[in-house]
């Protein structure tokens, strides 16, 4: 038989007029702006009213370090919103956006799989409801009036060497990644170099993200520190008076989105700030609305738990004053298998050494997100070459640890596939057993906070960084910024900042290379390793082959 499409599958959905989920949720119709027949947002006046309400159970989905097998958080997101909903409870989730450039890299999208997606999932993954175009605008609005201000006499005394804002668009596209700028004359301004980051990288993107109302995105906007004078003193977005347009371009944007599962159950997808030089959170205000309109909120940190998990709690959920009951680590057995070293081409057979072998990655993520107080349960997300022995080797690993696994078929099943982990999780959840705190209290300082993160959370032996790092973090210390949370960029694929180090590396040095300020987002970037803010495309980029069918359907693109 073969096996439908993600779009396929998509496609085939039987949406309901997202009026009709809107009422589901109690939003009058006169509060939802809709976008087409099946995106809304929710308009500010409606959330407005909300804030008396109690909110909801907060449920986390996060995973083990992600390998290229593939995990299926968004999938896993999407299913156990669904199975609640299967299973009598009020229940809704709340994802990330996509962004579009990277559609055209390589193919995949980012509303889940299988029986478990967002719908419209073509949309979500394009343009959607125009909330990246217009964070692109707000950034470039800032970058045009910073150039502006120094062609009109600088009275500011910007030094033009340390304008730290550069310019953003949703595009993969490596020519821009450093440029020069103000060529061609007089009139065009003062040569400089500066260049591109993509979209999601925008501080814009993780403030939108953070904030809580309109008045708080433009303060935070204002916050910005966009570059320094001579004398190193900061010059903010506030003293560009950019702070104000910026929030006029933002108001829509601002508004979460409204839609609908495959199984006609609500979703905000709203937000989408890159999990490493930012927090890889869905927005603050979207998780809030939700929490006050159902009983259960399923939501989605980037990566694996050692970086998403630990940028929800420690910032997101510090910053918001969120408190989250229950938490799902998403695992496979192939993941398992790749962490225990088998290769990606020889997945396919059956190696249940292997399995255990990979599975102290997913006992430290355990461990890690229990030492956060909250509750944890394991969904192993079932692939079809899975074999028995080695789903029961996972399940005795995470029993041992005093835990416990459950196999979800949602993928193949929706939500009739994941029906146990959902009893498990309201179970959790209904437990009044979290007891939320986060790794380090705002207090502490700067660098301690990046030692407390990297020890505890990565089991690391030191953090090592050069002496200009440690001043400059002494010097924001000193300027105001030391309660700030720290937002770490680290590769993704381990613990360590060494990619191939797989399982549960100890013993490992952290090297911070460079600390950056988002004085707006509120956090301090600590960069351990390359980081990439601007991707390239592929030798055959994906785009070479998307193009519209006959009957004017997308193709390619997934
Ligand atoms: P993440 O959010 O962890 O990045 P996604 O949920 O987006 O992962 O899933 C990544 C890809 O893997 C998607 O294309 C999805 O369709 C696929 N996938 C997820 N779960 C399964 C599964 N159980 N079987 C087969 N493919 C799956
Ligand atoms: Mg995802």
């Amino acid at each position: 038989m073969a096996v439908k499409t993600d779009i396929e599958i998509a496609r085939a959905a039987r949406k309901q007029p997202i009026q009709e989920i809107g009422r589901m949720l109690g939003i009058p119709e006169a509060h939802l702006l809709p976008y087409g027949h099946d995106k809304a947002k929710v308009d500010q006046a409606f959330i407005a009213s909300l804030g008396g309400r109690k909110r909801g159970k907060l449920i986390l989905v996060t995973a083990i370090n992600p390998t290229p097998a593939g995990e299926g958080k968004t999938t896993t997101t999407v299913g156990l919103g669904d199975g609640l909903n299967r299973i009598g409870k009020r229940a809704m989730i709340c994802i990330r956006e996509a962004s579009l450039g990277p559609n055209f890299g390589m193919k995949g999208g980012a509303a889940g799989g299988g029986m478990a997606q967002v719908v419209p999932m073509e949309e979500m993954n394009l343009h959607f409801t125009g909330d990246f175009h217009a964070i692109t605008s707000a950034h470039n609005l800032l970058s045009a009036m910073i150039d502006n201000h120094i062609y009109w006499g600088n009275e500011l005394e910007i030094d033009e060497r340390r304008i730290v804002w550069r310019r953003v668009m949703d595009m993969n596209d490596r020519a821009l990644r450093d440029i020069v700028v103000g060529l061609g004359g007089v009139s065009n301004g003062f040569p400089r170099q500066t260049g591109f980051d993509i979209t999601v990288a925008s501080e814009v993107m993780a403030i939108l993200c953070l904030a809580n109302d309109l008045a708080d995105l433009q303060r935070r906007l204002g916050d910005i520190v966009v570059a320094y004078r001579r004398d190193k003193t900061p010059i903010y977005c506030r003293d560009i008076k950019a702070d104000g347009a910026m929030t006029v371009l933002l108001k829509d944007a601002m508004q979460p989105n409204l839609v609908q599962t495959l199984e006609n159950n609500p979703a905000f997808v709203h937000g989408g700030p890159f999990a490493n030089i930012a927090h890889g959170c869905n927005s603050v205000i979207a998780t809030d609305t939700a929490l006050r309109l159902t009983d259960y909120v399923v939501t989605e940190a980037g990566f694996g738990a050692d970086l998403g998990a630990e940028k929800f709690f420690d910032i997101k959920c510090r910053k918001a004053g969120l408190k989250p009951d229950a938490a799902v680590i998403v695992a496979t057995v192939r993941a398992m298998k790749m962490n225990g070293g088998v290769a990606k081409a020889d997945l396919g057979a059956e190696n249940v050494a292997a399995v255990r072998q990979g599975c102290p990655n997913l006992g430290r993520h355990i461990g890690n997100v229990q030492g956060f107080g909250v509750p944890v349960v394991v969904a192993i997300n079932h692939f079809s070459g899975d074999t028995e022995a080695e789903i029961q080797a996972v399940k005795d690993y995470v029993a041992d640890l005093g835990a416990e696994a459950i196999l979800c078929k949602h993928w193949a099943e929706g939500s009739a596939g994941i029906v146990d982990l959902a009893r498990k999780v309201a179970e959790l959840a209904d437990s009044g057993g979290a007891d939320f705190a986060p790794l380090y209290p705002d207090e502490m300082g700067l660098f301690d906070k990046i030692e407390a993160v990297a020890k505890r959370i990565y089991h690391a032996e030191a953090v090592t960084a050069d002496d200009a790092v440690r001043e400059q973090l002494r010097v924001w210390e000193a300027a105001g910024y030391g309660h700030l949370p720290v937002c770490m960029a680290k590769t993704p694929y381990s613990f360590s900042a060494d990619p191939t180090l797989r399982g549960a590396p100890t013993g490992h040095t952290v090297p911070v290379r460079e600390v950056r300020l988002s004085a707006g987002a509120g956090f301090i970037v600590a960069i351990c390793g390359a980081i990439m803010t601007m991707p390239g495309l592929p030798r055959h980029p994906a785009a070479e082959v998307i193009g519209l069918d006959d009957e004017g359907f997308v193709e390619g693109l997934f």
